[in-house]
Formats: C-alpha cells, structure tokens, sequence
C-alpha cells in the first residue's frame, strides 16, 4: 500500500523470524516509501539505481560505505559491459577516471606466446575494446549518476535483515542500520545513535556483492570457492604489447596483468587453496619462488618491486551458478545472485547486462505499478530464464578457462589445454570469436556450442598426428579419449548449473 492512505509505520510490529536472524516479520500493512529498495551501491546496485530512478520510480539505495571503494576487484571493463553501459546511458562514467583502452590479450605459455584481439565491429570495422580502471573511481560515477536523480535517494548503512510478511511470504522491504545523518523525523530528537530503521517497497533488490547473508536464507545455491585472488600494483610500467592485458601461464596457476591508469598495472595472481597451503601461507615466498621466473624479463624488475611493496591484499574467488528466488518481492542481483572465476574479467558485464534487461522487463509501460504481486513475479520468471542465453557463455568459459589452466599438471587437463592453444593457432574467427564471447560482445550461445566442439575436433586431431610412431599412435588414442571424457565431465555440470 502507498502513501497518505496507508495506516502508519507506527501501527506496525516488527518481530525476529525464530528460524532466521536475517528475518523480521512484521504484523501490519507497512507504507510503501519507494518502488524499490537496493541493497548494496556496487556495480550493479548503483547501476540498477539509476536505471529504474531514470524510469521515475522511486528508489531507496543503501550502501555500507558511500565514500569511494577502495577494492582491486573489477577492473577491467570487457566491451560488451561498456555497449551495455551505453545502453543505459552511462557512459560518461567511464569519462574522467583515467581508463586505458585494452584491445586483446597477450597470452605467455613458456617459451610460445598467443596474441588475441577481439572482434571487430559489424557496423564500423573497428575493433572492440575492453577498459581498466580504478574500481574505485568507476562505481564513485555510477553513484553519482544514481544519485543525482531526484528519484534516488542514497543511505549510508548496513541492511541487517529483510522485512518478510508472517509465514516466509512476500518480502515487504528492509530493516537498516544507518551511518549518515539521519533525518530528524526519523530518529525523533533524542539525539542518540539511531537503532535499526524499517524502510519498505513492493520489491527489494539484494545487489550486496557474493558475501551477501542473505544468500544462506533465500537461494538453493551458496557459492563455493578453491582460489585466491591476490594483488601487486605495478609502476610505471610498460606491458609487452601495448594497450593490451598480458595472461601468464605460471607454473601453478595463471597471472593477470594489465592497465588501470596511465601510471599503474595491475597484476592478479591466482593461488590456488592447495598452494597457499604447500607455501604454509607465505604468498610471498611462492610469488619470488614460483611466479617471477615465469614473468616477462621486461617486467619482471617492475613485477618484483610490486611484490616488494604491496601489502598482498586478496579475495576469494567465488563461483555461485543463478538460481531463482522463490520469495515475492525479492530480487539477487550482480554477484549477490551468480559469480564466476574472475580470470576472464567478465563479472561486472554480466551485472550490467541484467541491469539492461531488468529496465526492458520492469519498464512502467509493462508495469505500472511495481505492487502488482503477479505481474512481477511473471516479468522475473522471465528475467531468470532470458539472461541465461548471454550469460552463461562467459560463466562457462571462466570456469573452464581456469579448470583447464590451473590442471596443467594432470595429463588429461594438459592435452585439454594443448587443443586449446592450437585451435587458437588457426587465427581468424576461430581466435577471435572465443575472445569475443569471453568479452560479452557475442551472446550466442550456439556459438560457444560452436566453438567447443571444434576445439575437440581440430586440438584433438593435431594432438594425434604429433603422434612419432604408430605404437605412440595407439597410446595417444588412449590419452585423447580420457581427455575427453574429463572435457565433458568440466563442462557438462558448468552447463547444467547454468540453465537449470
Ligand atoms: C579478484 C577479483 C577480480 C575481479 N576482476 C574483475 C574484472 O576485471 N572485470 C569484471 O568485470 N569483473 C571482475 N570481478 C568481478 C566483479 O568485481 C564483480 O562481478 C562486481 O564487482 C559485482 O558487482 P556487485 O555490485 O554485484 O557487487 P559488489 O561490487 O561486491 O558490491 C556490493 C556492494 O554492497 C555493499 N554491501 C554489502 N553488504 C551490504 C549490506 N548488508 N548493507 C548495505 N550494503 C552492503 C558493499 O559495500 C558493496 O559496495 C572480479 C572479482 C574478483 C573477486
């Protein structure tokens, strides 16, 4: 129910759900303030803000801390975010940050190299292009954006647990802690420290990042995690191939490095559980011992210096496939709902893209009012099932990218990644097109069907005729086969989990 007609809050009881701490219940019919309430001013909450504010719906935005994020995660924008930025008109916030253009990757195995560019434009014939930044920097913009609309309000604060009809029903809004100043009529003139405030909508979005709390209470799925992501900014320095990310195959697991400003380099590095165990959690030692010999000669002084002066800060790297949420009047979105590996840098184009597509199905035209229960639900049922189309190619791919990189020891992962690389040998499409579907600019899902299976034919055929003997022959039909089998046994959950 909206506005003056409503009963008021203060009629209102609120009490703790006995199975869930993360639940209150309230007793009453709340006052709607807004259409909408978002949970968390990442990526995709801010971006989902002003998408819908732009609609003119009224949206309540509450972010733990509103000051400029200070994170090394999503960094590198993949050209298909930066198309679905435009499509929300956001664009701009990609002005004023210090980005830097990145047009492929230059992958080092060894002793050989792969340079992979994406695609080109249909319409221009100039390439795409990815962007690194500071996370910081972009997220401050898409806030701002939000912000600036009269529709958005932002509230600095800590949503500690969602408002739920008695019987696990519709979710009516938020209870949260606030850490800005709090209006007056709000906290009364006691002039203490304000406890936890109601604040309701007919539908709250959680885009409260892959820690969110309330996953446990809400989804099927919780995410799992075996690797670390750990960080070193590099100075002043020059990568191999200009404008383009460098991807070393290290001896244990991959490192990531490209631009975020026209003075530092990023590098991640990704560590395995299982190796920070074998290093008894000293990065450090395993990062000098194991990762700088395979380093760039050219970088690797810059590399070390890194090393040497960070603080080795790290995160999870989550994977959670996209399940639905049963409850009415609660959406997940961004990481709160799916992650993925983040060595293809594809995260934050998945947000955005469920935001584009979020805006089309909620659109006042087909919704006029976001109270309606049962045309909601039906426009999120078809969120759930229409994103999977686009997004599940650049899941699929992160996870299999880092499976086949991170097994490099296992003889079946080590011809999968030997049919990989001479498939990409053959240039063309058959270099660019995966690079374009990791980037988000291809959404077909046939053509990472595509693609696969010509991975296995070409890489597996090469693989046979390396072959010096027949009786190598032989053996090698039999190492292909077990290769094959641990092909499909990688894929055929990933795909799974994405569209069921
Ligand atoms: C190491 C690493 C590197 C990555 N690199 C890339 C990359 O290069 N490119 C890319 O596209 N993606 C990358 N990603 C993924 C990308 O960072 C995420 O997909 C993206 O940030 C998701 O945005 P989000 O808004 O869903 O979540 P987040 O960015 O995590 O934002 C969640 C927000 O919610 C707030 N919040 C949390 N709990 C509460 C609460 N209870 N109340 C109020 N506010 C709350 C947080 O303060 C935060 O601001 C990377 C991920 C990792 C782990």
């Amino acid at each position: 129910m909206y506005g003056q007609d409503a009963p008021s809050q203060d009629a209102l009881l609120l009490t703790p759900s006995s199975k869930d701490s993360n639940i209150l219940q309230c007793h009453g019919t709340p006052v709607y303030q807004y259409d909408v309430i978002i949970v968390g001013g990442g990526v995709a909450g801010a971006a989902l803000a002003y998408a819908l504010g732009k609609d003119g719906r009224r949206v309540l935005m509450i972010e733990r801390d509103l000051s400029e994020p200070d994170r090394f995660m999503g960094e590198l924008l993949q050209p298909g975010g930066i198309e679905y930025l435009k499509q929300l008109h956001l664009e701009s916030t990609l002005d004023g940050i210090d980005g830097r253009v990145i047009y492929g990757a230059l992958t080092l195995v060894g002793e050989g190299q792969r340079l992979q560019r994406y695609p080109n434009r249909p319409d221009s014939g100039r390439p795409y292009c990815a962007i690194g930044f500071h996370h910081g920097r972009f997220v401050n913009n898409l806030r701002r954006a939000a912000t600036e609309l009269s529709t958005v309000t932002a509230r600095q604060g800590v949503v500690s647990a969602l408002i739920e009809e008695p019987g696990r029903g519709r979710v009516l809004g938020v209870s949260y802690i606030p850490s800005d100043s709090v209006p007056r009529d709000t906290v009364g003139n006691t002039g203490n420290l304000p406890g936890p405030l109601p604040a309701f909508a007919p539908l709250t979005v959680l885009a409260n990042g892959g820690l969110s709390k309330f996953q446990r209470s809400y989804l099927p799925r919780l995410p799992t995690c075996n690797s670390c992501t750990y960080a070193i900014t590099l100075r002043d320095c020059e990568l191999p191939v200009p404008n383009h990310s460098c991807l070393v195959m290290s001896k244990l697991a991959p490192v990531v490095i490209y631009p975020i400003s026209s003075h530092e380099t990023r590098a991640l590095v990704i560590v395995p559980h299982h190796v920070r165990k074998m290093y008894d959690n000293d990065i450090r030692r395993y990062l000098m011992e194991k990762v700088v010999p395979d380093i760039p000669e050219t970088i690797r002084s810059k590399f070390i210096e890194g090393v040497e002066a960070s603080s080795l800060r790290f995160m999870p790297n989550l994977y959670l496939p996209p399940s639905r949420c049963a409850h009415n009047g609660l959406l997940f979105l961004g990481d709160a709902f799916s992650t993925r590996h983040p060595v293809t840098g594809g995260g934050m184009t998945v947000a955005l893209g469920d935001v584009v597509l979020l805006k089309q199905l909620l659109s006042p035209q087909v919704v006029p009012s976001l109270d309606d229960t049962r045309v909601v639900a039906a426009r999120l049922r078809v969120f759930h099932w229409k994103r999977k189309l686009w997004s599940s190619a650049i899941t699929i791919l992160a996870q299999v990218y880092i499976q086949i990189m991170e097994n490099q020891g296992d003889p079946d992962f080590s011809i999968l990644g030997f049919a990989l690389a001479e498939y990409f040998k053959l240039g063309g499409t058959a270099s660019s097109t995966p690079v374009g579907l990791i980037g988000g600019v291809y959404t077909n899902p046939l053509l990472l069907l595509y693609h696969m299976n010509a991975v296995v034919i070409y890489g597996f055929y090469r693989f046979l005729i390396s072959s010096d003997s027949p009786r190598t022959f032989i053996g090698n039909i039999c190492r292909a086969l077990s290769a094959l089998w641990a092909g499909y046994n990688l894929v055929l959950p990933l795909v799974w989990a994405q569209l069921f």
